[in-house]
């Protein structure tokens, strides 16, 4: 550690990692270099870092992979309409990288890559692919930058307004990044990775007020209050700045006005970009409102209403703009038949499976099919957001589906920009902000296909295999069980007399699980000569039953089930309207427990049901893209 005076008030000033070789004074904001070994010299001025506009501070630590590193510095960055904060880290073994934060993201890059092949800055072109080593990245960004404040150790003097060109680079993985720093040369290019600041393992963040993440418990410091308060330069009205630091552009809740937001030291000012007049526009849910979606604390603090245009038609939606210090920002969407989605601006730019809009495009391991693409027109802003926006601006919009997923591009002549969106339920919505929307209808782009849902093909599958093989044991049991064995077979002749009784046989019914009996009888006689009754006696205890079902031929059948055992006679009465003389024949034949016949379709019917799924699932993915491009 080194400790001298600075040069220019006399105030000690740190050194606390030998690979720093500039400081900024703390209480006269010069920046001073090493001269020699204890010597410093000043350099230039630099506006102080603001102390609140980010959860990390100089001292705050964390680890990368396994190399543990600390926050040495700050360069606050700015170019117009885009402010971010780019982090000095000192490795352990005394590397040194940046941690870079803004547009939502957090980048970290652990150090410079040697002896790559770099394009000239004059060369690139934004949204072209170069390849770096073996990879190949998408420029996505090319721009100068001035530093507008700073704080703490940095590698290389800093003074107010040192612009240094940089061009951004992604990956298609949706991760991976890459930034080539152009203020020296050679160049260097830095390749990088959005973290977030649970992965880094930090500690020692700033503490935020009604500010909390279960997954940093490590703040360090008082809390100190993210609000800031501004007064509405064109009506007044005093607003709440909820995402200092952040916030580019405000427009006031009162009357609607564009305000740019600027930043001066610890406060924030506002400038009227444009007056509004009339109505101002207020969203279903409110500004300020919080929620928290898969356990994360997300605050609303800006909204906007777009639409698509198509045949003189408005498809509108609204996106509500969240902000948490700790995890940077969200979308939150609801369009206009009420489904809701959480999106996310994507880090990488996926892979194109070809060369128009309408390919699949693939991310990480997922394929994504185009879906539909128009102009999408702002119709509507309110609140704070962190870029500038006002109504009518239009963008280029393609949307490509893998459910509950969709991937968004928007692109206008200067940048294309992704966003990956989640679907979310109502009842996700209603949970998180503790309000009630109402019921979605229409079958949304990226909605999940209820009847694809893994657990619903499962419980299919097992209850149609159940079924048949119950169908199976049942079948199985009858045969098994069957005695099959004819107790009674006697034939008689009519005496042809108008009441004609005639009495079996006695027969034996023994004990059995089912004790059926099958009865048939058939006859020679017309049924409009007379009519056969065929009755079953149990002589044991007298139980009488009649079980024939007589058809128009006067042969009858018919079963008894758990017919009492014991000794039985079968009783056949034939009552005539008149004598006959024609000697008819009749037969009666007694099978206990015959093999019952099985109805077959029990065997087909299980299969019945995952083909009515799959017929669900068919219809309701032909809903989802009869609105699309694609359908016809
Ligand atoms: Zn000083
Ligand atoms: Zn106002």
């Amino acid at each position: 550690m080194l400790s001298a005076e600075c040069p220019s008030c006399g105030a000690p000033v740190l050194f606390q990692h030998a690979a720093s070789a500039a400081a900024v004074c703390g209480s006269c904001q010069s920046t001073v270099i090493r001269d020699g070994i204890d010597e410093l010299v000043v350099w230039g001025k630099v506006s102080a870092f603001s102390r609140d506009l980010s959860p990390i501070q100089v001292g705050a630590s964390g680890v990368l992979g396994d190399r543990p590193f600390q926050v040495a510095g700050v360069l606050r960055r700015s170019r117009p309409g885009v402010r971010w904060n780019e982090w000095y880290i000192v490795f352990d073994d005394r590397t040194t990288g940046w941690l870079s934060e803004g547009n939502g993201f957090l980048q970290i890059f652990g150090g410079a890559h040697a002896g790559a092949v770099l394009p000239s800055y004059a060369s690139l072109h934004l949204g072209e692919a170069i390849e770096i080593g073996d990879d190949r990245y998408i420029v996505i960004e090319r721009a100068e930058a001035a530093v507008v404040a700073a704080e703490g150790e940095l590698p290389f003097a800093v003074s107010d307004g040192l612009m240094r060109p940089y061009a951004d680079l992604r990956r298609s993985d949706g991760r991976a990044t890459g930034t080539i720093d152009y203020a020296d040369s050679p160049p260097e290019f830095w390749p990088g990775r959005i973290v977030t600041l649970e992965s880094l393992k930090m500690e020692g963040l700033r503490a935020f007020a009604g500010w909390s993440d279960p997954t940093l418990v490590s703040m360090q410091g008082p809390e100190v209050q993210l609000r800031r308060g501004l007064d509405c330069p064109n009506c007044g009205g005093s607003l709440p700045l909820r995402a200092p630091g952040t916030t580019v552009q405000l427009v006031c809740e009162y009357c609607g006005s564009e305000l740019s937001i600027e930043e001066v030291g610890d406060e924030n000012t506002a400038r009227v970009l444009r007056a509004h007049r009339g109505q101002v526009w207020k969203p279903r849910l409110p500004l300020g409102k919080r929620g928290r979606i898969d356990d994360v604390e997300w605050e609303i603090i800006g909204a906007m209403k777009r639409a698509v245009r198509a045949d003189g038609i408005d498809y509108p939606w609204v996106e509500y703009f969240l902000h948490n210090p700790y995890r940077g920002s969200r979308f939150l969407m609801e369009d206009q038949r009420g489904h809701w989605n959480l999106a996310d601006r994507l880090g990488g730019v996926p892979t194109s499976q070809g060369t128009s809009a309408w390919a699949r495009q693939r991310l990480g391991s997922e394929v994504y099919r185009h879906f539909s693409g128009g102009k999408a027109v702002v119709r509507n802003v309110l609140g704070e957001l962190d870029w500038e926006v006002k109504v009518g601006d239009s963008v280029d919009t393609h949307d490509y589906v893998s459910p509950p997923h969709m991937l968004s591009r928007e692109g206008d002549r200067h940048e294309v920009a992704w966003s990956r969106s989640t679907y979310l339920s109502k009842e996700a919505v209603e949970d998180a902000f503790g309000v009630s929307v109402r019921s979605p209808w229409g079958v949304a782009a990226n909605q999940p296909n209820p009847y694809s849902k893994r657990s619903i093909w499962l419980a299919a599958i097992l209850s149609a295999g159940s079924l048949w093989v119950g169908s199976l044991v049942v079948l199985l049991l009858g045969i098994f069980l069957a005695r099959n064995e004819t107790v009674l077979d006697s034939s008689y002749t009519s005496t042809g007399a108008v009441s004609d009784v005639w009495v079996s046989e006695p027969f034996a019914v023994d004990a059995g699980f089912r004790n059926h009996l099958g009865v048939r009888s058939s006859t020679t006689m017309l049924r409009s000569a007379g009519q056969v009754h065929v009755a079953l006696i149990n002589q044991d205890n007298g139980q009488v039953y009649l079980p024939l079902n007589t058809t128009s031929q006067n042969a009858a059948s018919g079963s008894i089930y758990f017919a009492d055992p014991g000794a039985y006679v079968a009783r056949v009465e034939i009552a005539r309207p008149a004598p006959s003389a024609a000697q008819d024949k009749l037969n009666v034949k007694i099978v206990l427990d015959p093999i019952s016949g099985f109805p077959c379709f029990a065997f087909f019917f299980p299969f019945l049901i995952p083909i009515v799924l799959t017929l669900a699932r068919a219809s309701f993915e032909s809903r989802r893209w009869s609105e699309s491009d694609h359908a016809g």
